[in-house]
C-alpha cells in the first residue's frame, strides 16, 4: 500500500492507481494537502484549483471503475505554468496586466491533459511573461527554492520546477524560450525537457518569442518526462509551426537507457570557462560514467555559440515587443485611467495601462525590441542576429555529424540567493548561455540532476539532440540517471533538506 503518494514518481503513482492501491481522488487530495502544508513557504502556485482537480479525479475513478480504457497517466495530478491558457482558471503570465484574466478556452496541451485524465492542481508562478531566470520578475512575488528557501528556483518557470521538487505535484508543464524549463530543473534537482520546436503545440500559450517558445515537461524522473511529452506532444492544426509527424519514441528510449556505442559530443565552447568549479567537476564525472557505460566521448566545436546570447537578446525582445503590443487596455486585461486627464485619448489610456501593468524587465525588453526593429537599425541589429541564428543552426548540423548527442552543464552555477542578481540584468541573462543555442536552432534539450555542487546544491547535465530525435535525449538521460542513482542510492532529491522541518530561513 502507498504510504505517501506525493513521494512517488508519476510512473509509480500511475501503477498504484492501476493496481487499485489508491484512487485518483486520494492521490489528488494528498498533493492538495502537501500544497497547503508547504506552499506558504515555497510559493510555487499562483492559484490552486482544489475543486476542479478533485472533480477531474473523481471522473477518472468512475471511468476506471466502469472499465473504460484510460491513458498511462490517467489520475496523476499536474501543475501548469501560468503562461498556458486554462479555460475557467485565471491565467496571468505572472503579470499585473493580466490580473484576474480568465481565458474562454484551453490551450491545446491543456485539452490533451484533460483528455488523458490528468487533474490540474493549479497554475504555477513565473517571471512576468516568462522573462527571467529566477522567478523574481513575477508581479506576484518570487518562488523559493525547496532546497534552500533563500535561493532562487530558476526561471522563468521556477514555480513549476519548485512544485515538482517540493512534492507538491508529480508533474508540471513549463515553457522554454531560452532555458526556462531546463535552468529551473538544473537548480532544483529535477528533470526538464524542451522538445523539438514544433513538437508541442503553442496554441493557447501566451507568446513571448513565437519562433523560440516551446512547452514541455517538468518532472522528477526521465521516464516521467517521456510519458508526459507523449501526452502533450504531436501535431495540432491550430499551430502552423506544429510538426506533422508522430511524437518520437521517447517512452521506449527512456525505458532503454543504453549508451553503448553512442558518440557523445562535448561542446568545447560551453563546458569550461564561466562555469562554477564544482558544476564543472560534476559534469566531468558524468562524462566518465557515460564512457564507462560504453559511450565514446568526443570533443566538438561550435564557434558561433559564443554569439548566441547576444543574438537571443535581439531576437527575443524584437518578437516580444510585437507579441506584447496586444496588451493595449482595449480588448482585455487591465485598464488604467491616466491621472489628471479629463477625457483621455485611447493612446493615453494605453500608455497609462502599460506603464502600470508591465514590470521593469518587460519594459526594458519592449524598448530594446522596438529599437532593434526600427527602420534605421533593423539590418544592423535584428538582421545581424538572424544571421547568427543561421550560423548556430549550421554549427549544430556540423556537430551532429560527429556526435549523436551533445552535452553541456545546464546552468553555469547552482541556485543563487534571492535578490543577488536582480539589479544586474546582464548577470541574470548569463544563466542561459548553455541553453539558448537549442532554442535558436529549434533542437530538443533535456536537463537532469547530476549531483551536488557549490553549497551542497544541485547541478544539472544537459543533453541536446538533432531536430525530431528527442528519443536520444531520453535514452542518454535515462542511462545517466540510472548510473547516478546507483551511486546515490536513490534520487538526488531525497538528499534535499525536508521542508517539514522549519529552519527559519526566508
Ligand atoms: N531566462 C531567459 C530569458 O529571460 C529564458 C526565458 C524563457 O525561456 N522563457 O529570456
Amino acid at each position: 500500500m502507498v504510504s505517501d503518494p506525493t513521494r512517488l514518481t508519476a510512473a509509480a503513482l500511475a501503477e498504484a492507481l492501476v493496481a487499485g492501491e489508491l484512487s485518483a481522488v486520494e492521490a489528488t487530495q494528498a498533493h492538495l494537502d502537501r500544497i497547503a502544508a508547504v506552499d506558504d513557504d515555497v510559493h510555487a502556485f499562483l492559484q490552486v484549483d482544489a475543486e476542479g482537480a478533485l472533480a477531474a479525479a473523481r471522473d477518472i475513478d468512475e471511468q476506471r471503475a466502469a472499465g473504460a480504457p484510460l491513458g498511462p497517466l490517467a489520475g496523476v495530478p499536474i501543475a501548469v505554468k501560468d503562461v498556458v491558457a486554462t479555460k475557467g482558471l485565471t491565467t496571468t503570465a505572472g503579470s499585473k496586466i493580466l490580473e484576474g484574466w480568465v481565458p474562454p478556452y484551453d490551450a491545446t496541451l491543456v485539452t490533451r491533459l484533460r483528455a488523458a485524465g490528468l487533474p490540474i492542481l493549479g497554475k504555477t508562478n513565473m517571471d512576468e511573461f516568462a522573462m527571467g531566470s529566477s522567478t523574481e520578475h513575477s508581479a506576484y512575488g518570487p518562488t523559493h527554492n525547496p532546497w534552500s528557501l533563500d535561493r532562487i528556483p530558476g526561471g522563468s518557470g521556477g514555480g513549476s520546477a519548485a512544485a515538482v521538487a517540493a512534492y507538491e505535484a508529480p508533474l508540471a508543464i513549463g515553457t522554454d524560450t531560452g532555458g526556462s524549463i531546463r535552468q529551473p530543473a538544473s537548480v532544483t534537482g529535477t528533470v526538464g525537457v524542451k522538445p523539438t520546436y514544433g513538437g508541442v503545440s503553442r496554441y493557447g500559450l501566451i507568446a513571448l518569442a513565437s519562433s523560440l517558445d516551446q512547452a514541455g515537461p517538468c518532472t522528477r524522473s526521465v521516464l516521467d518526462a517521456a510519458l508526459l511529452q507523449t501526452v502533450i506532444g504531436g501535431h495540432d492544426p491550430m499551430d502552423s509551426t506544429s510538426i506533422n509527424a508522430p511524437v518520437p519514441p521517447v517512452v521506449e528510449a527512456a525505458r532503454r537507457g543504453d549508451v553503448s556505442g553512442m558518440r557523445i559530443g562535448v561542446i568545447k565552447e560551453i563546458s569550461g570557462e564561466g562555469f562554477a568549479p564544482q558544476v564543472r567537476a560534476r559534469f566531468t564525472e558524468s562524462l566518465a560514467l557515460l564512457e564507462k557505460a560504453g559511450a565514446e566521448i568526443v570533443e566538438v566545436s561550435c564557434p558561433s555559440f559564443e554569439k548566441g546570447l547576444a543574438a537571443y537578446y535581439l531576437i527575443l525582445p524584437s518578437e516580444a515587443s510585437s507579441n506584447l503590443a496586444k496588451f493595449d487596455a482595449m480588448r482585455y486585461g487591465l485598464r488604467v485611467a491616466p491621472k489628471g486627464v479629463e477625457s483621455p485619448s485611447a493612446e493615453q489610456v494605453m500608455a497609462a495601462t502599460r506603464d502600470a501593468g508591465f514590470g521593469d524587465e518587460v519594459k526594458r525588453r519592449i524598448i530594446l525590441g522596438t529599437y532593434a526593429l526600427s527602420s534605421g537599425y533593423y539590418d544592423a541589429y535584428y538582421g545581424q542576429a538572424q544571421k547568427v541564428r543561421t550560423l548556430i543552426a549550421r554549427d549544430f548540423a556540423a556537430a551532429f555529424e560527429q556526435a549523436d548527442v551533445l552535452v553541456t552543464p545546464t546552468a553555469p552555477t547552482v541556485a543563487f540567493k534571492l535578490g543577488e542578481k536582480l539589479d544586474d540584468p546582464m548577470a541574470m541573462y548569463l544563466n542561459d548561455v548553455a541553453t539558448i543555442p537549442a532554442n535558436l536552432a529549434g533542437v530538443p534539450g533535456l536537463s537532469l540532476p547530476n549531483g551536488l555542487a557549490e553549497d551542497g546544491l544541485p547541478s544539472g547535465f544537459q543533453v541536446l539532440a538533432p531536430i525530431q530525435a528527442d528519443d536520444r535525449l531520453y535514452n542518454v538521460g535515462a542511462a545517466l540517471e540510472r548510473l547516478l542513482e546507483e551511486q546515490w542510492g536513490g534520487p538526488l532529491l531525497a538528499q534535499a533538506p525536508s521542508l517539514d522541518v522549519k529552519e527559519g530561513v526566508r
